[in-house]
């Protein structure tokens, strides 16, 4: 069977545990999950007896390979309302067909009133979600390939100049190395933050020129083929040692960076995970400049769950693939974050971005 069947069966067997007949899949990243569909149409309709997938003319003749892992429909215009008025055909017998919350809110009440007579129309959120969190091996492989790319994109840096270059030259140069080792995408718009614009967590890398021994964040990520998402950070010493200020900085981080790893592992609570590093950076005095989340999963979305923030309750198991990412920001002066990209195993934790964690010197 293949892994994408398997999904949809997996989908399918949640129903009665949501306490639905029937769910309507309209986040586009789900209906890919199930399908491997990436066209901005799609709808995927669950049912204990029926598999349905519903796109429009554009895509007919690229989801005609669709048939041979579920129905396809092909509708001409407005396939949510369409779907929504065919329910009786599309998921037979239902009385209660959930839809998920990612729908806008003036669609799903104007769905609503379109429903035929006898069904009925309700909020089923986070289903497929759920199902995304543990990951199968050809998942976690095709995250892997994407993390692989970016010990190739540091190599680069740590041997190459970033004195005297603009934080968005380097930024482009990073998306032409990962674009030209055949991936399609990047995960998310690469950070590229010098100084003291990498004390803003997700400065946009612009017109300022890198300056020796400023500290430069690199937050970057591939997207793979079939949409697996990769996320590392490290960040760099431009040229020549940083203020020695920086530099105990860097280490406090990596102190906390390597707290927050050693638990991850299953069992571990999300919540849990975050205070073991958070801990680290407050016992030294800057628990405020500590301001955002520990880590976040990664899958078809670059931000998935679990989260690993103070008061998750996620539990993580085998399979989930989650970032670790504390960081410390001086505003005005610099920013620190080091972010390690890594697999739940049995026995604890893989790490799927391998470049060092030792604060590098560039060589120019
Ligand atoms: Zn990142
Ligand atoms: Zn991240």
């Amino acid at each position: 069977m293949s892994e994408q069947r398997a999904r949809i069966d997996r989908a399918i067997d949640a129903l009665s545990g949501a306490g639905v007949d029937a769910l309507m899949v309209t986040n586009l990243v789900n209906v890919r999950y199930l399908t491997g569909y990436t066209g901005t149409n799609g709808i995927v309709v669950l049912s204990k007896d029926r598999a349905v997938f519903i796109t429009d003319f554009r895509y007919a003749d690229g989801v005609e390979h669709l048939r041979a892992l579920l129905d396809v429909v092909i509708l001409e215009r407005d396939i949510a309302g369409m779907t929504v008025e065919a329910l009786h055909e599309h998921a037979p017998g239902c009385v209660s067909v959930g839809f998920e919350g990612a729908l806008p809110y003036a669609l799903a009440d104007r769905l609503r009133g379109m429903t035929p007579p006898g069904v009925e129309l309700v909020l089923a959120d986070g289903m497929i979600e759920e199902l995304r969190l543990v990951k199968s091996d050809a998942e976690i492989a095709a995250s892997r390939h994407a993390a692989d790319i970016l010990e190739v994109v540091y190599t680069d840096i740590a041997n190459g100049t970033l004195v005297g270059r603009t934080e968005a030259d380097v930024a482009w140069q990073i998306e032409r190395t990962i674009r030209e080792a055949g991936f399609p995408a990047l995960s998310f718009e690469s950070i590229v933050a010098s100084g003291s614009n990498g004390a803003r967590p997700h400065a946009d890398p612009g017109p300022k020129v890198i300056e020796r021994g400023e500290l430069v964040t690199v937050d970057i990520g591939a997207r793979g083929e079939s949409g697996y998402c990769s996320d590392c950070t490290r960040t760099f010493a431009a040229g020549g040692a940083p203020a020695s200020e920086a530099a105990a900085d860097y280490q406090l981080v990596l102190d906390a960076q390597l707290a927050g790893l050693g638990s991850v592992r299953p069992g571990a609570i999300g919540g849990a995970c975050d205070a073991t590093a958070r801990e680290v950076i407050a016992d030294a005095g800057c628990g405020d400049l500590f301001g955002h989340g520990l880590g976040h999963g990664t899958g078809l979305d670059i931000h998935e769950a679990p989260t690993l923030r103070k008061g998750s309750e996620d539990i993580l198991a085998p399979g989930m693939i989650v970032t670790v990412e504390p960081g410390i920001y001086r505003p005005g002066q610099w920013g620190i974050r080091i972010e390690d990209q890594v697999v739940v195993t049995e026995s604890g934790h893989e790490i799927l971005t391998g470049f060092t964690k030792t604060l590098v010197e560039t060589a120019g």
